[in-house]
């Protein structure tokens, strides 16, 4: 079916399935095999006796692979190509904002001066740290329209769970009892389950005909126990919530907050922000919208930004300069708390904190990260990140709208919804198959049955980074397999081409293996 290129950067056509093809570290193991090593320096040293008490020493060596280096770094080098990345190609997974990230980022935060402090280390030893963290601070106060910010929460999910934190001590605060919080029914799955670790009752609600939170059920679940709601704008539809004002409105009406998911930064940097639509807490993925790769369980960071009001219960300490002069950065509550360092920048603890969130300061490098991307950028180039963001989701949802069903049928943001329902119902390839058949055509599934509104939903967020050559790439490999499908092809057995084929999900979930055993079956010579 396919003439596209391999998934992965496979050369050979062969299926290499499962683990069969690439051994573990352990299977190439032999004896007394080492890699490359440091001659000794002559220095005495000291042994394992004076150190470790007898009791408390291995009698027998670790049973770890012994390999060379030349094993070792080919056994990485070869599981590497059997990856698909964002840097091999398109990886459109909605919600994900999987772009490719510019390599000046990892540059920056590889920096001996950056990679090398450790986070326990004085104020005075690490100014240019701290002023690299308040120069953050303020440019994502700057592009969410808020007052003051942590920098601390390690991912959005942990974002998500400091806001909720910070509502319920503004509350507390306000000697108000609130139990409920609103989430539309399109929202990501982590908001529902951030609210109940925050210890709320989550509240639905649904959507519209249009894909827009329905106002009139919004009223009637508002009420005095309301702590808030959480929303992103553009929703998990990719659509913009037009009556934003309105909803603000009616839920500051009731004394609630609203807490805006802001992990897919990328359709409104520049153009539009939510401290201007109303919102008082916003977290953003700076490991989506601001350039760290993730995926696969890597770094990210989730900072919470606020509006003035709640800057007092933010998490501690916050990093500040302390000299007024310079202007334009914020100036944080609460006392400097190494006030006997010398420097220009300190550590604050804010005057009613939520405490910390993070053992020391948050994922650093990522924070370095995010400043490098939107140092490079400016102002005027974060605008058109958005601006291409949008154009992309808009070109394929027009140039697809013929292949696929589109879910909702208006313009969109950064990302466009698809579904699979027609298609399945006159052939029987379900939105899963559509996906996986994708990865025999050299590039990343969409996220699929998200959001659960929609039905064999395809959700597809091209981002700025791609293209249009590669936009119409995905589209002729989307058209190939429509047509395969049309045609009576089968495509349960998609993909053939890729490392590993189709895996039996519901298997792997019933009879997962974690572990394996390095003990060889038979002494080895
Ligand atoms: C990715 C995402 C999250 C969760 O972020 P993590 O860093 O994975 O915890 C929350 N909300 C939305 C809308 C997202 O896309």
């Amino acid at each position: 079916m396919s003439e596209g290129p391999a998934a992965g950067g496979q050369a050979s056509s062969a299926p290499l399935m499962g683990h069969a093809s690439e051994p573990t570290l352990f299977e190439l193991s032999q004896p007394g095999r080492r890699s490359w090593q440091l001659r000794t320096t002559g220095i005495p040293e000291w042994g394992i006796e004076d150190l470790v008490p007898a009791e408390h020493r291995r009698v027998a060596p670790v049973a770890l692979a012994e390999v060379s280096e030349r094993d070792l770094v080919g056994h990485f080098t070869r599981l590497s190509h059997r990856q698909y990345s964002v840097d091999l190609g398109a990886y459109p997974l909605g919600s994900c904002t999987m772009k490719y990230n510019p390599k000046v980022c990892d540059a920056v935060a590889a920096l001996p001066g950056l990679a090398r402090v450790h986070p326990a280390a004085p104020a005075e030893l690490c100014q240019g740290w701290l002023a690299l963290l308040v120069e953050l601070d303020a440019v994502l106060c700057a592009v969410t329209g808020m007052a003051a910010c942590t920098l601390q929460p390690a991912a959005g999910a942990a974002g998500e769970l400091t806001g909720l934190l910070l509502m319920r001590a503004y509350h507390e605060a306000r000697g108000e009892r609130r139990t409920r919080v609103v989430i539309p029914d399109s929202a990501h799955g982590t908001n529902p389950a951030s609210v109940a670790l925050g210890g709320f009752e989550v509240t639905t609600v649904p959507s519209d005909e249009r894909g827009c939170v329905d106002m009139a059920a919004l009223l009637g679940v508002l009420g005095p126990d309301v702590a808030g709601i959480m929303l992103t704008n553009p929703n998990t539809l990719g659509l913009f919530e037009e009556e934003i004002v309105e909803m603000a409105g009616a839920v500051h009406e009731v004394g609630g907050l609203l807490y805006y998911d802001g992990a897919n930064l990328n359709a409104i940097l520049g153009v539009v922000r939510p401290g201007d639509m109303g919102f008082d807490i916003v977290h953003m993925n700076l490991h989506k919208t601001f350039a760290t790769p993730h995926g696969g369980g890597g770094p990210g960071a989730g900072p919470v930004a606020v509006s003035s009001r709640l800057a007092d219960f933010l998490p501690g300490p916050r990093p500040v300069r302390r000299t007024p002069s310079g202007g334009g950065t914020p100036v944080a509550p609460g006392s400097v708390t190494s006030g006997t360092a010398p420097g220009e920048y300190g550590w604050s603890w804010p005057a009613h904190s939520i405490g910390r969130v993070h053992s020391w300061h948050g994922n650093a490098l990522v924070l370095a990260r995010a400043l490098a991307y939107i140092s490079v950028h400016g102002g005027d180039g974060l605008r058109r990140v958005a601006e291409r963001a949008v154009l992309n989701a808009n070109w394929l949802r027009v140039r697809l709208a013929g292949v696929l069903d589109v879910a909702y049928d208006r313009p969109c943001m950064h990302e466009v919804v698809f579904s699979a329902a027609g298609l399945k119902k006159r052939t029987g390839a379900s939105a899963l198959d559509v996906g996986k058949a994708l990865l025999g055509e050299g590039f990343h599934s969409p996220t699929v049955y998200f959001p659960l509104v929609t039905d064999e939903a395809l959700m597809v967020e091209p981002t700025e980074t791609e293209s249009l050559q590669t936009l119409e790439a995905l589209a002729r490999a989307c058209e190939r397999i429509v047509a395969a499908a049309e045609g009576g092809e089968d495509l349960h057995a998609q993909p053939t081409s890729t490392p590993v084929g189709r895996v039996d999900e519901a298997q792997a979930a019933r009879s997962l293996v974690a572990t394996f055993d390095a003990r060889p079956e038979e002494p080895r010579e």
